[in-house]
Parts: C-alpha cells; sequence; structure tokens
C-alpha cells in the first residue's frame, strides 16, 4: 500500500486543480510564506474526514472554498482526492453488521467535497459514502483521526504540553487502537439500542399483559360456558317436557273441575228459581183482616167501659131514691148543698152523654130526663114524693135494664169476634211456617251458589295463572332456542320419569335462571373472535417473550465483546507502550548522544466515587481509562514522559530548552508512528527550531523513518531539502491562487527563501 497522490481543486488559496504525486519516499514541499503550503496540509486533514473546522483554519465549510480574487471568482466547491495504490488489498471497510465490504480495487481513491452551504460529501471509489465509513477505512490503515500522522507547524510538542490522559489517547491512536474504540462505541451504541429495545419489548409486554390476561379468562370463561350450555341444554329439555306435560295435566284437571262445577251451578240456579216461581212471599191479606178485628175488639171494649160506668150511675141513682123514698115523711124538705151539687153532678152527665149521641131522638130522650131532674128540685117535697119517686125508680130500673142488655149484648159481639180472631190468626201462623220453610231452603241454596261461585273463581284464577305460565313457557322455547339453538326444540323427545310437581319445576327454572345469568356475565357474544383475539395476543406475547430473549442473548454478546475488545486494547495498549517505548530510548539517544527516555502509564486521581449529590456514579458511568481504588476514588489513567538527558540533571519538560523540547517531542512522535507506521506522515515545519547539527540528527532521523512510512515535509530547512527525493514548490501569484511545480534542489533554495 503505497499514498500515490493528491488532487486539490478549489480547497482554500488552490483556486485551480493541483496534483502532488508521491514518487518518493521523502516528498518536500518548499515556499515562501503565505504561498499556501499549510494549505496543502490542512487539504490532507480535509479528505482525510477532519471535523475541526480551527484546525484547518476556519470558521466554516466556505472559509474552506476558494473565496475569489480580482482575476478570479470565487469557487462553488472545494473538492480533495486522496489516492492509494492498494495492489496488496490492505484497505478493508466494514458493513453495519461487522462483514468485509469487498474493496477489490488495485486503487483507493477518497475524495471530500464542501459546498458553500456546508455540505460535505465523502466519495470512495466514486461512490458517495458516509464520514464513518472513511474513517472505519482508514482505521484500517492507521490512519487515525487524531492525526499523528500530521504533524502541522509548532504542533510537534503538541504531545509535550498535553495532559497525561490526552497523551494516552494520542498514543492510543497511534497504535491503531482507534478501531477498538470506534468498536466499543459502536457496541456501546448497539447496547444502548438494545437495551432501548428491550425496555421498549417489556413495555409492550407489561401493555399487552393485561390484555392478554383478559382474554384468557375470557376464553376460559367461554370454555365453562360451553360446558354450562351442554348443561343447561339438558335441564331445558327437562324442564320443558315435564312443564308442557304439567300444563296439559293442569289444564284438563281445571277444565273438568270447571264442568263438574258449572253443572252444579246450574242445579242449583234451577232449583232457586223454582222455588221463586212458587210465588214470592208477599204480606198475608188474612192479617189485614186480624187487625180489623182487633180494632173492632178494642171498640167494643170501650163501649163496655162506657156502659159499665152509665150502669153504675143508675144503679147509684136508684139507691138514692130508694134512700129518700124511705125518709120523705118525716121530714121538711130542706135541700142539702150535697143535694144540689149531686143535681148538678147528674145534669152534668146528661149533657156529656147527650153531647155523645148522634140521634135527635137519644139526645131528646136524654133531655126529657134532665127536665124531670130540675122540675123534681122545684116543687114542694110532698108533691114530689107522691107522685114521682116511684116512677123515678121505675124508670131508672128500666133504664137499667136496658143497658144490661146492652151490656149483654155487646159481650156476645166480643166473644164472637174473639174467637174469630183467634182463629185468623191460628190460620196466619200456619200459613207463615211454610213460607220460612221455603225461605230457609232457598238460602242455602244461595249458600251453595256463592261457594261455588268462589270455586269457579278459583278456577278462573287458576286457569288466568295456567296461560300465563304456558305464556312463560312458550317465552322459554323462544328464549332457550336463541341461547342453545334448536336443540331445545328436541324437548319433546325428552324421556322423563317420576312425579312432575310445581315445586321441583320450579326450582329447576331457578336453576335454569342461575345458569343463564352465569352465561349472560360470561357474555358469550363473539366467543370466537375473542378466541381468534386471544390466539393472536398470544402469539404475539411469544413472539415478544422470544424477542427479549434474542435481545438479552445480544445484549450479553455485546458485553462480552466490549470487554473482549477492552481487554484487546488493555493488553495491545501496554505491549504498545513497551514498543514506543524502546523507540523513544533509540530515538531519543539517537539525537540527544545518550541519556534515557521512557513513557510511564500513570493513576491520576479524577475525583470520589461519590457525587457532589451523594448519588453513586455506577460502573457503567465510568469511562474505560477510568478505575476505583478501595477508598472509592475513581483514578484515570495516563502517561508521563520520564527524560533524562546526558550530562545533565534536568528531568522536568518545562526545564528543557526550545531545541531540546522539540527534538524530543520529534523523537517521541517518530517512536509513536513506528510502533504502527501509518502509510504516510506530514510534517509542517517541525525543524524549524533546529540548529545545524540538530538538523542532521532530524534529517538522519527522517530517513530512517521513510523506511517505513512514506514522508511529505513542508519545510525551510535546507538539510531536510536535501533528504527528499523530489521537491515542489508552492508560489502564490497575483491573482491569489496558490500553484505548484516541481523544481530542483537549487530551485528549491531559492524558492524557500
Ligand atoms: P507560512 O510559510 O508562513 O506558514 P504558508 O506557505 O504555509 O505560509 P498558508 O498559510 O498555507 O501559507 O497559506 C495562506 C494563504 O492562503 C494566505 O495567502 C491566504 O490568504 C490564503 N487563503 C487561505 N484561505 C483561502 C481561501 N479560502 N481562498 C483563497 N485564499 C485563501
Amino acid at each position: 500500500m503505497r499514498l500515490k497522490s493528491l488532487e486539490i481543486n478549489g480547497f482554500k488559496s488552490f483556486a485551480k486543480k493541483t496534483s502532488l504525486e508521491f514518487l518518493s519516499p521523502v516528498v518536500s514541499v518548499v515556499g515562501p510564506n503565505g504561498s499556501g503550503k499549510s494549505n496543502v496540509l490542512e487539504s490532507f486533514r480535509f479528505v482525510l474526514g477532519e471535523q475541526s473546522m480551527k484546525s484547518m483554519r476556519g470558521k466554516s465549510g466556505t472559509d474552506l472554498i476558494f473565496k475569489g480574487s480580482k482575476n478570479l471568482p470565487k469557487g462553488t466547491r472545494a473538492v480533495v482526492t486522496i489516492f492509494f495504490d492498494n495492489k496488496d488489498k490492505v484497505f478493508k471497510l466494514e458493513n453495519e453488521s461487522g462483514e468485509n465490504i469487498n474493496l477489490n480495487y488495485d486503487e483507493i481513491s477518497i475524495s471530500r467535497e464542501v459546498y458553500a452551504d456546508g455540505l460535505n460529501k465523502y466519495i470512495l471509489n466514486g461512490s458517495e459514502v458516509r464520514l464513518k465509513d472513511i474513517n472505519n477505512l482508514l482505521a484500517s490503515v492507521n490512519i487515525g483521526s487524531s492525526g499523528h500522522h500530521i504533524i502541522s507547524q509548532g504542533e510537534a510538542d503538541r504531545i509535550l504540553n498535553a495532559s497525561p490522559k490526552d497523551r494516552r489517547e494520542m498514543i492510543e491512536d497511534a497504535l491503531g487502537l482507534k478501531i477498538y474504540q470506534y468498536k466499543i462505541k459502536e457496541a456501546e451504541r448497539k447496547l444502548d439500542r438494545t437495551t432501548n429495545n428491550m425496555k421498549e419489548v417489556s413495555l409492550i409486554r407489561k401493555e399487552i399483559t393485561p390484555h392478554l390476561n383478559f382474554l384468557k379468562r375470557q376464553v376460559e370463561k367461554f370454555e365453562k360456558a360451553k360446558e354450562m350450555k351442554i348443561d343447561l341444554s339438558n335441564l331445558y329439555r327437562e324442564y320443558l317436557k315435564k312443564e308442557s306435560v304439567y300444563l296439559e295435566n293442569q289444564k284438563s284437571a281445571l277444565n273438568s273441575e270447571k264442568n263438574k262445577i258449572q253443572i252444579e251451578m246450574a242445579d242449583i240456579a234451577g232449583k232457586i228459581s223454582s222455588i221463586e216461581d212458587a210465588g214470592t212471599i208477599q204480606e198475608n191479606p188474612k192479617n189485614e183482616e186480624l187487625r180489623n178485628l182487633d180494632r173492632k175488639i178494642s171498640e167494643i171494649r170501650s163501649l163496655k167501659g162506657e156502659l159499665d160506668r152509665k150502669l153504675g150511675r143508675i144503679e147509684g141513682m136508684i139507691e138514692m131514691e130508694e134512700r129518700r123514698a124511705q125518709k120523705a115523711p118525716q121530714q121538711a124538705h130542706v135541700v142539702s148543698h150535697e143535694e144540689v151539687l149531686k143535681i148538678v153532678s147528674e145534669v152534668n152527665n146528661y149533657i156529656d152523654e147527650a153531647l155523645d149521641k148522634d140521634s135527635l131522638a137519644e139526645v131528646s130522650a136524654i133531655l126529657s130526663r134532665i127536665k124531670i131532674i130540675l122540675n123534681k128540685f122545684n116543687q114542694k117535697p110532698e108533691q114530689l114524693e107522691n107522685t114521682s119517686n116511684s116512677e123515678e125508680i121505675d124508670n131508672l130500673k128500666n133504664t137499667q135494664a136496658g143497658i144490661l142488655t146492652e151490656i149483654q149484648n155487646i159481650q156476645n159481639e166480643e166473644d164472637k169476634i174473639n174467637t174469630q180472631a183467634v182463629n185468623l190468626r191460628r190460620e196466619i201462623d200456619s200459613e207463615n211456617e211454610e213460607t220460612r220453610i221455603k225461605e230457609r231452603e232457598k238460602f242455602t241454596y244461595r249458600v251453595k251458589q256463592q261457594e261455588l261461585s268462589a270455586s269457579l273463581n278459583i278456577i278462573l284464577v287458576k286457569e288466568e295463572n295456567l296461560s300465563r305460565r304456558s305464556e312463560a313457557f312458550e317465552n322459554e322455547i323462544k328464549e332457550g332456542s336463541a341461547l342453545i339453538g334448536v336443540d331445545v326444540l328436541s324437548y319433546k323427545n325428552f324421556e322423563i320419569s317420576g312425579e312432575i310437581n310445581e315445586f321441583a319445576q320450579d326450582e329447576q327454572k331457578r336453576k335454569i335462571e342461575r345458569i343463564k345469568i352465569k352465561l349472560e356475565d360470561a357474555g358469550l357474544g363473539g366467543g370466537s373472535e375473542i378466541l381468534k383475539e386471544y390466539n393472536e395476543v398470544a402469539d404475539r406475547e411469544k413472539f415478544l417473550m422470544k424477542e427479549m430473549e434474542d435481545l438479552a442473548v445480544s445484549i450479553e454478546s455485546l458485553r462480552k465483546l466490549m470487554i473482549d475488545l477492552k481487554e484487546k486494547i488493555d493488553i495491545s495498549f501496554k505491549e504498545g507502550i513497551k514498543k514506543i517505548n524502546t523507540e523513544f530510548q533509540e530515538f531519543f539517544s539517537l539525537m540527544f548522544g545518550g541519556g534515557s527516555a521512557f513513557l510511564a502509564v500513570v493513576a491520576e486521581q479524577k475525583r470520589k466515587k461519590k457525587s457532589k449529590n451523594g448519588e453513586e456514579i455506577n460502573e457503567e458511568e465510568m469511562e474505560d481509562d477510568e478505575e476505583e481504588n478501595e477508598n472509592g476514588i475513581v483514578f484515570e489513567h495516563g502517561i508521563e514522559i520520564n527524560v533524562s538527558l546526558p550530562h545533565k540533571k534536568v528531568k522536568e519538560l518545562h526545564a528543557l530548552s526550545g531545541g531540546e523540547r522539540s527534538l524530543t517531542s520529534i523523537a517521541l512522535l517518530f517512536s509513536m508512528s513506528q510502533v504502527n507506521p501509518p502509510p504516510f506522515l506530514v510534517l509542517d515545519e517541525t525543524d524549524a527550531a533546529l540548529d545545524e547539527s540538530n538538523s542532521r540528527k532530524y534529517g538522519d532521523m527522517l530517513e530512517k523513518l521513510s523506511k517505513r512510512s512514506q514522508l511529505i515535509v513542508i519545510t525551510h530547512n535546507r538539510e531536510t531539502m536535501s533528504r527528499a527525493g523530489v521537491l515542489y514548490g508552492v508560489t502564490i501569484g497575483a491573482d491569489g491562487a496558490s500553484k505548484l511545480l516541481s523544481i530542483k534542489f537549487d530551485e528549491a533554495q531559492a524558492i524557500a527563501k
């Protein structure tokens, strides 16, 4: 493998396409200050993928494009191409999966283009690639991005000024360990991605797990529901068969009972109407007759009473007249007050009697009696005695006899009526008894009728209930077929045994209802869809589980890879340091004619493991070159340079002279580069600070170096120029564009000044 040429076009001051051929192991570039020599070095950096604008003395991509001058227009892009001979096929490039991409080219060309808008393009043998690919490709031939193969002006002692840690990185780079670092970084990224994937997968699993469990329960429910359906079907058919028989039996039993009652009712209704047809029990007309008789009897009795009183009065008068007839002759007629009162009372009584009479004849008879009394009172007692006393008694006795006869007649009349009334009453009584018997009979029938009608009502209610039950039965068939299917309709063929009783039927129905509720809860609808979904989700879960396993395996292998790589770096680093030290010692003593120089790995305390806020820093967060001791203090590994000049006690780097520092750093850089020699080294005036004798030693080192790496040396140093096989002179014209021409040693010396 060999660096063949470099083509610069539109890059910085190189306005036009300019080509450098590296036909000799040492190629020197000379030219006056400001002619564009360093731009050549930067074009190397650029094409090799440098990302730091600062290290190319620019702020943005535009600064890298030719800016134009009075005579030349500004460029639109800068292109630099580097060509390598690859006959020995040492260039390697890996794809994402770590497989080698076929790079079966005899020549490798790498181009980088930058446009005014800052767009960068990387082209490998004519195909656009990524920066990453360029980095990988270059790392495979020991060209690291740290640029140890490009040592720019004044940068030679950068390695001396660098911190032990930065120094370590430079050395790792020089040792070609960068590629492993890349691989570790890559593995880390993959690990991150894989870990994230795993998190995502486990998140998805977490998300689907409850759903899966739910579906599983549903499927189980569905299975159970299937069994329940079979049970239910049997229960249903048994129940329906029994119920149909039961309904039939009940119906005919009720019908015959109803018929019986209706016949009985018709019979009783007939009996009642025949009793009623025999005549309604009306008021007996004899009662009125009896009441008339009673009225007559009481009239007779009052008449009798009157006659009795009349008789009494007459008898009293007779007695008085008879007593007077006995006393009359011996006494003058004196009328006593008592007599007057008696006469007055007598007259009053007659008047009262007269007032009661209807006929005038009777009244006049009474009036004539009153006249007699009054006249008698007015006559002389003798006269009275003589003429009317006995007459009076006779009259009175006649009246008395008349009254007695009257009383007797009335009495007879009363007796007659009484006998009539007694007979009539007896007749009525016997007639009433018959009616009562009939009434009682009718009442008994009525009661019976009511009983029957109550029984009939009960039967009607029962019929209603039965028809409701029969409706429920029909509904049950419908519901059953909807729930289980037409299977239910085959209940007619179900064989039953034993008695059918209502209670047992109701119990069975409740059982059916309970199963139905359970079935409803199980949500039988869409069972097959749920099963399908369950299978899908279960498959997905299985897939995710497998994915988790795969991810875990790949995490494990990535971790192992990282450990292996770190180990590899560690071993290579230690071996590399050893080799560098051998070379360093050799170059150093060659330069200084003795003394010693070596690199030492040191551990510098970096920080306490515990951070300020007290959080633990876990292993993963620690960097590769860090280590933790038993006190929890984190160390980082760095490189220290130890030198000892011959015949001098000075050991500290900062105490060295400028030239000594230069030589030391050059010796170190050269020894570093020689462990894994890069295909080429670009040196920009690393020899600027050397005097003549040191320049010679430097020239010797260049020759030694050029055996393993091609050298491109930018220099003003005569000695250095003399070691070059090819010399290029750079000039800048009035048009502001750098020009390059191959020159002879003498010309070079002239140009360099
Ligand atoms: P010295 O020997 O003093 O280090 P040198 O030969 O290395 O000088 P450079 O520093 O490479 O010279 O070149 C600087 C020249 O390039 C300057 O003249 C500068 O104006 C020019 N230059 C830099 N960038 C551009 C650009 N984008 N377009 C045109 N000219 C540019």
